[in-house]
């Protein structure tokens, strides 16, 4: 598809038929099944200072908190041992852990759990630290994109440039990660055409996965009178990201949740998703990761309660990528 008729289509006054069309594609190149990633959010420091996001370094109103790796490990394998295949690890951009103590996290997790996957979401760090995650056993690994317009990247990240975002999803790829970016929808002048980039450029990246979600305003942040992304905008992006780049994995993210709780993961599901992501942090932590405010709390019961609502099947599997699958099998027969 198009810049142009992507455009086109993110206009477009009622989109029952483009998301008719998703869920098509969806059933064509994936299946049924809907994959599960158990979150562990285990620290809410950042050094960072994106200025839509609760946890910014200047954020002196929530609690801070780091979860003890051996916490970590224990809750990995209580994630586990409910039948969840994909674990993912999420924090801020927190130099507090070093290489030395994710390696050994990751490392732990795998040895007891040699089934599952593992996913990192821990923003940007030095190239080498990426390298010694995945040779100790990292499979995943998520950095959204957050915007593909150059001059709103730099604005609401100060002090990082998205060439440097991009030159790390090239690296992870390289290192034969499956790797996620994603985007916000409804950030402060964004525009449709900026959206469209957005879809294209996770085309390019051939990305393996993409959290596509609603800006939600968080209260001790800069953009906290902005208002909330539009529902019915972000499933669009959410189907065109679906039509255009066919087997990603696509998450029914819990800020579309937020934005409507009875109904948004199940729209999700409907306009091409086809994982979910519970959260499993402990209740103490889990209030103080405050990305944006009132964040709906997505558990495995509801995830599954959401699935079945959906009419869609649960996975028992890793759910790995299936390009990255193809990938390694051309690998192997050369
Ligand atoms: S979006 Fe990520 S990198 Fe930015 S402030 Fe929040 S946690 Fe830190």
């Amino acid at each position: 598809m198009e810049r142009k008729e992507i455009i086109e289509r993110l206009k477009e006054g009622s989109p029952e038929e483009l998301f008719k069309e998703a869920d098509r594609v969806r059933k064509t190149y994936l299946d049924d099944e809907v994959h599960i990633r158990g979150i562990i959010e285990f620290s809410n420091y950042c050094c960072r200072s994106c200025l839509y996001c609760g946890l910014r370094r200047e954020n002196e109103n929530i609690r801070r908190y780091r979860m003890l790796p051996d916490e970590i490990i224990k809750l990995a394998n209580e994630i586990t041992q409910c039948g969840v295949k994909t674990i993912v690890l999420q924090s801020g951009d927190d130099f507090g852990f070093s290489q030395k103590v994710l390696c050994r996290i990751i490392e732990k997790i795998k040895e007891e759990n040699p089934e599952i996957a593992i996913t990192l979401s821990i923003g940007e760090r030095p190239l080498d630290d990426y390298k010694a995650f995945k040779d100790v056993g990292a499979d995943r690994y998520l950095l959204k994109h957050e915007t593909a317009n150059l001059k709103l990247y730099e604005r609401f990240h100060p002090g990082q440039t998205l060439k440097r975002r991009l030159q790390i999803l090239e690296y992870l790829k390289k290192l034969d990660y499956q790797i996620g970016a994603g985007n916000i929808v409804g950030l402060p002048n964004q525009t449709l055409e900026d959206l469209a980039d957005d879809i294209l450029l996770m085309k390019r990246l051939d990305v393996d996965m993409a959290g596509i979600g609603p800006f939600i305003s968080q209260k001790d942040t800069p953009l906290r009178n902005h208002p909330s992304g539009n529902l019915d905008l972000t499933l669009k992006v959410l189907a065109l990201t679906r039509i255009v780049t066919k087997y990603t994995h696509l998450p029914a993210t819990t800020a579309l949740s937020t934005l409507n709780p009875t109904y948004g993961q199940v729209l999700a599901f409907r306009s091409g998703a086809n994982v979910i992501m519970p959260d499993f942090t402990p209740e103490e932590e889990r209030k103080n990761y405050i990305i944006y405010d009132n964040k709906t709390r997505v558990d495995l019961e509801k995830a599954k309660t959401i699935i079945l609502e959906a009419g869609r099947k649960i996975s028992t599997a890793r759910g790995d990528s299936l390009k990255w699958k193809r990938h390694q099998k051309a690998f192997a027969s050369i």
